[in-house]
């Protein structure tokens, strides 16, 4: 950084922590936006609204003193067709720069009533316009930090254009970049940072969000190729008999979709290549029942299965199901978390180093290294999206390599599926099983709490039971659980729930007291849930008939569709609430209308998805991918495609990237995605 002119050891200090600690990484941050202040008039054709363009002489310049402040500087401006003013707060310092005589261009928004420019955009100008940097164009606007100004980050970047862009090493190949249609790397940072027209700007912007579609494309490419052409994995025999034995047992048969994605998942694991699938399937869908068919698949092999939940109550809900579903069939069920107490779990572990064929469900405890599961065949994660790839690796990595499974209800709108799980296959469950209730959604506001309780009491005498919803604070735990108590309190408190039990269930909770609430709340003898999210996923208690969220526009779409999916699991009619807090914007109220408009997750996701962005969705930190810079999920999905297609041409002719041609694009693979290939490669 220090060869840019005007760069020393303390600017180059202040460029560092904007991430630039080289010309390269320099002429990598993009521009936020760009001004338009291309149009040109003459002074006398100012009129307001817009940024406009003069080219004039300063006529006269006057540093102002203001009290306490730096100093303004006022000037005048003039060409052949009137004069201007412009005035600069603070920085009478300008002075030295804007002295009468100088010929500039300045761009701003015109003040009629006092004839001038605040705060213009200004360049002095010697020669020809062509060179302008600062006004008089499309400006570039810049992401700044404290000792590097925006005119200084602009200079310094033309400076670092002229001495680099040319001559980086382009990670598209030639040929991806003529068959797409897309110019050289060098040029359209260029254009990108300083564009000569909107056009060729459009034309840099495509060029450079492609380069990063392709090389997260490229990722996921390289990670399915290492898994299913180079991955070995051991067939687990389809169809054995006690798949249909458990199958046969079921106090309902399977759904069409159900059976259509058991069938998907039973052929991928009779291959000797690892299986990578995600189930998609709406909350309540039945997705349990298809991991444990297709885990018996493993156990039946004589081989174990490990079935990863996201929460204590979640692996205890599971296992008790499972084991209810499996008894009589010999095949072991056994659970493992963070309460399992030790001899239990040295007894456990001395089976599992047996190779004892068994399904083993468990929490993020099951990811500790001490757990050892050399007889692992098949990993299923539940509820996908609480764990990143990271997790999803170390859990593959507990055997050489063992199927993998991934569960969630989150449905993923197509470019996100595209883009951040590329890597997996996919099965869709769209159709809930039959003879469900209906279930009905309402939106009201908090002033409706007296009818809302009124009916919930209504629900509860007729022997059903309700979910209250509080909203988590994330930054405070402690402010969540004061939200979860006052409702508790609030609720046993009104006269209308008086005969009735209210529990509380929240994050801070210790395993064995959420299990205790939980199990009360299962067994009936809790009749209304106060809880926070936390704990909610998966929960299954089919007599529950009402949900009701408070505060609910503080919820996403997605999770509110979850706490949905809570209710309407049994035959009787479910209400869903969702109560609008006082604050609620009219933006808030408007999003949560939407719920009630549609059941369909898939919609719903890519509503949330326009509205909240993709990181809201699916935490991209934790995924272990980088940040998509100046592509766009939503806007750029048909250049998502095109990367994908590109991405997959070239994994397919050369899987190594050993042609010379391919150097600088696996330089660059390297160099910004190393951990998320190292992670694909080790799971
Ligand atoms: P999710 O997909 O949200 O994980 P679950 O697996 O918890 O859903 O299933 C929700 C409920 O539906 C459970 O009570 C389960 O026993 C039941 N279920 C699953 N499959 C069927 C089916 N084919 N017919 C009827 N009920 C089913
Ligand atoms: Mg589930």
């Amino acid at each position: 950084m220090q060869f840019l002119p005007g760069v020393g050891p303390r600017r180059a200090e202040a460029f560092e922590r904007l991430g630039c600690s080289t010309l390269e990484q320099l002429v990598r941050h993009y521009p936020r936006e760009w001004l338009d202040a291309t149009r040109f008039v003459p002074i006398a054709d100012l009129r307001p609204g817009g940024l406009l363009t003069v080219t004039g002489t300063i006529r006269h310049a006057a540093a102002l003193r203001t009290r306490g402040g730096r100093g303004d500087l006022s000037v005048t401006i003039a060409d052949a067709t009137g004069t201007l003013h412009a005035y600069f707060f603070g920085q009478s310092f300008l002075a030295r720069t804007l002295a009468p005589g100088a010929r500039v261009v300045v761009s701003g928004e015109f003040d009629p009533i006092d004839r001038r420019m605040l705060n213009p955009l200004f360049e002095v100008v010697e020669g020809d316009l062509e060179s302008l940097l600062h006004a008089g164009r499309l400006v570039p606007v810049y992401a700044l930090t404290r000792g590097i100004t925006a005119r200084g980050l602009r200079s310094s970047m033309r400076a670092a254009l002229a001495a680099v862009a040319e001559q980086m090493p382009d990670p598209i190949p030639a040929d991806v970049a003529a068959a797409h249609g897309l110019a050289p790397l060098g040029e359209s940072l260029l254009q990108l940072h300083f564009p000569a027209t909107p056009e060729a700007l459009a034309r840099a912007r495509r060029r450079l969000a492609f380069e990063e579609l392709f090389l997260l494309q490229m990722v996921m490419e390289l990670r399915r190729r290492a898994l299913r052409e180079e991955g070995v994995a051991l067939a687990l025999p389809p169809a054995p008999a006690l798949v249909q034995q458990v199958r046969d047992g079921l106090p309902f048969t399977l759904t069409d979709d159900q059976t259509r994605v058991l069938a998907e998942i039973a052929a991928d694991l009779a291959q000797p290549r690892p299986m990578h699938r995600l189930v998609v399937g709406d909350v309540g869908s039945g997705k349990t029942v298809v991991a444990l068919l297709a885990a018996m698949q493993a156990v039946a092999a004589g081989r174990q299965a490990a079935l990863l939940a996201p929460t204590e109550i979640l692996a205890r809900q599971h296992g008790a199901t499972l084991q209810r579903l499996t008894t009589g069939t010999g095949a072991q069920v056994r659970v493992l978390t963070a309460a399992t107490p030790a001899a239990e779990r040295r007894a456990l572990q001395a089976q599992l180093d047996a190779g004892e064929p068994l399904l083993l469900v468990g929490t993020h405890a099951l990811l500790e290294d001490k757990v050892r599961m050399p007889g692992l065949a098949l990993a299923i994660v539940d509820e996908q999206h609480r764990f990143g790839v990271r997790q999803r690796a170390s859990l593959t990595a507990k055997s050489v390599l063992p199927h993998l499974l991934v569960l969630t209800a989150t449905p993923i709108p197509r470019t996100l599926q595209l883009a951040w799980f590329g890597d997996l296959d996919l099965s869709v469950i769209r159709a809930r099983p039959a003879g469900r209730g209906r279930l009905v959604t309402r939106v009201v506001d908090e002033s409706k709490r007296p009818q809302v309780l009124a009916f919930l009491a209504g629900e509860l005498a007729a022997g059903r039971q309700a979910y209250v919803v509080v909203p988590a604070v994330e930054e405070s735990p402690r402010a969540e659980l004061k939200a979860a108590e006052t409702e508790a309190e609030r609720l046993r408190a009104h006269p209308l729930m008086r005969p009735y039990q209210v529990g509380l269930l929240h994050g801070r909770l210790k395993p064995d007291a959420k299990q205790a609430v939980m199990a009360a709340f299962q067994a009936g003898e809790l009749h209304v849930l106060v809880a926070t999210t936390v704990v909610e996923v998966g929960v299954d208690v089919p007599n529950a008939t009402v949900m009701l969220v408070e505060n609910a526009e503080r919820f996403g779409l997605t999770q509110l569709h979850q706490l949905r999916g809570r209710v309407g699991r049994g035959r009787h009619r479910s209400v869903c609430v969702f109560a609008a807090s006082p604050e609620a914007t009219a933006q808030g109220r408007e999003r949560l209308a939407v719920m009630a408009t549609t059941e369909d997750g898939f919609e719903l996701a890519e509503a949330d998805l326009r509205l909240r962005g993709p990181g809201e969705l699916w935490g991209t930190r934790q995924s272990g991918l980088p940040r998509l810079v100046l592509a766009d999920l939503l806007r750029d999905e048909a250049l998502l495609i095109e990367a994908r297609e590109a991405a997959r041409g070239v994994v397919r002719l050369d899987p190594q990237l050993r042609a010379a041609e391919h150097t600088p694009l696996r330089g660059a693979l390297q160099r910004d995605f190393s951990e998320a290939l190292a992670l694909a490669l080790a799971g």
